[in-house]
């Protein structure tokens, strides 16, 4: 503890964001630069508890007081080995996790937290900056080969960590470009995609292969696929969306925010030069008031929306911890993120407890409004309440009301099938998996959002550093990777 009053000469301070006027003018991240010197004083913060609760909050396992410590010495270089000894990519959950480990922080009982996230990412910025990222290839090679489906989040730490242990990794991605979610779903304006890039220069210098444009099950079927690897990881994400079956939604206009968000992002890599589903000059709604919304209303916001209004069916979240939501458990609070913000500026509003009824089309097809109605909570099984049925405009929908679980296409209907049972699924859907990882078929792991259902970034690395651990010791009889989910930790969100 470098600092033993840090916490009491210095509060918790980030990075403002830049003026909504200008960061709607483009796509780049809203955040202004933070100096090394503010950094530090945040780092400071850190009491070094001896229980460090923040461990525990974290799926990682991110040895948080100990790179505090370090920037507080300003000792940057022994900073990133020991968050890269947790983490492959502490520049997508610097920017991109909600950050359990700061709902977690000991501080944060009766003060402001430390500002974790913050001091994540000022390390690996720097790091990339100072050209710290090297490759780091296996020294020996093994001769198995592996093949990771899906390129997000989990399948790309499950390779870098097969890779990195000697064998022979082939990821396997359907889309165009390699990133998952990072790439197709998440804003620009979130996480500039030159993260994704560098980070992928590196892994490729490992020898990590990468075929794009290859759907498994259709290009390649899962039975080739096992015949040509000796163990397969199956990371493909949890993308089948929850629709709305309310008269009208097959108007055009009425889209989910997948199909609408990856054009946009399709814009900045340069494939359009205007999306092909833009917002400009259009009332939009946004069905769905979580993060996946958000990026919708930021999106269209910056696409020139004559107007913005986000529907949720739920009440409005408390803005303090209540009482059934105690430290340091994950709380459901009331956000203000750059997106929400953004929104207020340009009079747009947050609808809370409401339901659309029914979306009303124009002569052409088109939606031009949408009418909902007021409802109760969630106790009262959001009965509409008579006389608050109303209309509101919207030329433009979005649907981003979270997603069911794996797509059962070819390839998860396939191994299921040499599975021999509907147990390849569990309970909810998700692929189901033993404690390495590794599904009811011999050799075939499962990692993400496809084993745990729609869940986070950070759950998706550490799961993919945990299945990579489980095929490493199927293949070799036993392993030096890290297998980082404790025993104890169970998905605070
Ligand atoms: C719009 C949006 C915003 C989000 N924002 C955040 C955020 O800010 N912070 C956060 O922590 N989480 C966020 N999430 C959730 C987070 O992105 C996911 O939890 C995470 O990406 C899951 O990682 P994954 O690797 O399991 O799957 P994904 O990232 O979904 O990647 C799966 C990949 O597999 C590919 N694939 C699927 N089937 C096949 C096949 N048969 N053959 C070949 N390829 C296949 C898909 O094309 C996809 O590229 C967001 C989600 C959405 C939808
Ligand atoms: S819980 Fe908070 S104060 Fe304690 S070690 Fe972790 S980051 Fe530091």
């Amino acid at each position: 503890m470098a600092d033993p009053k840090g916490f009491l000469t210095h509060d918790r301070e980030l990075p403002a964001r830049r003026p909504v006027d200008v960061r709607i003018s483009d796509w780049h991240e809203v955040y202004e630069d933070f100096s090394a010197e503010k950094l530090t004083k945040q780092a400071s913060r850190c009491m070094d508890c001896g229980i460090p609760f923040c461990h525990n909050g974290c799926p990682l396992g991110n040895l948080i007081p100990e790179w505090n410590d370090l920037v507080h010495r300003t000792d940057w270089r022994e900073a990133i080995e020991r968050l890269h000894a947790t983490n492959n990519f502490p520049e997508f959950t610097g920017r991109l996790c909600p950050a359990p480990c700061e709902a977690a922080c000991v501080l944060g009982i009766n003060a402001d937290p430390v500002a974790i996230k913050r001091v994540e990412v000022e390390i690996i910025d720097r790091a990339f900056a100072e050209g710290w990222v090297t490759p780091r290839p296996p020294a020996a090679r093994t001769g198995k080969r592996v093949a990771v489906v899906g390129s997000g989040p989990a399948g790309l730490a499950a390779a870098q960590q097969l890779t990195r242990a000697g064998h022979d990794v082939v990821v396997f991605e359907r889309a165009d470009r390699v990133g998952g979610l990072l790439r197709y779903g998440i804003p620009e304006f979130k996480m500039e995609k030159r993260h994704i890039e560098r980070r992928l220069a590196q892994m490729r210098a490992e020898g990590t292969e990468f075929r794009t444009g290859v759907e498994v099950g259709v290009d390649i079927t899962a039975a080739e696929l096992r015949e040509r690897f000796d163990a397969v990881v199956l990371s493909g994400g949890a993308t089948q969306w929850r629709d709305l079956p309310v008269p009208g939604r097959e108007l055009k206009g009425v889209y989910q925010a997948m199909e609408y968000l990856p054009l946009s992002n399709k814009v900045q890599e340069g494939d359009y030069a205007v999306s092909p589903v833009s917002a400009e000059g259009k009332h939009v709604v946004v069905i769905g008031g979580g993060d996946t919304g958000a990026d919708c209303i930021g999106t269209a916001i910056r696409q020139g929306a004559a107007s913005v209004t986000q529907l949720e069916i739920m009440p409005v979240p408390p803005r303090e911890r209540p009482a059934g939501q105690p430290w340091p458990t994950f709380p459901i609070l009331f956000k203000m993120e750059s997106a929400h913000e953004e929104l207020a500026d340009r009079g747009g509003e947050r609808v809370y407890a409401v339901s659309t009824t029914e979306f009303v089309g124009d002569a052409d097809g088109n939606v031009r409004a949408l009418r909902l109605v007021e409802v109760e909570g969630p106790q009262a099984g959001f009965k509409p309440i008579p006389g608050t049925e109303r209309e509101i405009p919207a030329e433009l929908v979005t649907l981003s009301m979270g997603f069911l679980g794996p797509e059962k296409g070819a390839l998860l209907t396939d191994l299921a099938e040499v599975a021999g049972g509907d147990d390849f699924f569990d309970r909810r859907g998700n692929v189901a998996r033993d404690k390495t990882y590794m599904s009811k078929v011999d050799g075939v792991f499962v990692a993400g959002d496809m084993g745990r259902g729609q869940s986070l970034i950070v759950w998706a690395i550490a799961e993919g550093r945990a299945a990579a651990s489980g095929v490493d010791r199927y293949l070799s009889g036993e392993t030096a990777l890290p297998y980082p989910i404790l025993p104890t930790a169970r998905p605070l969100v």
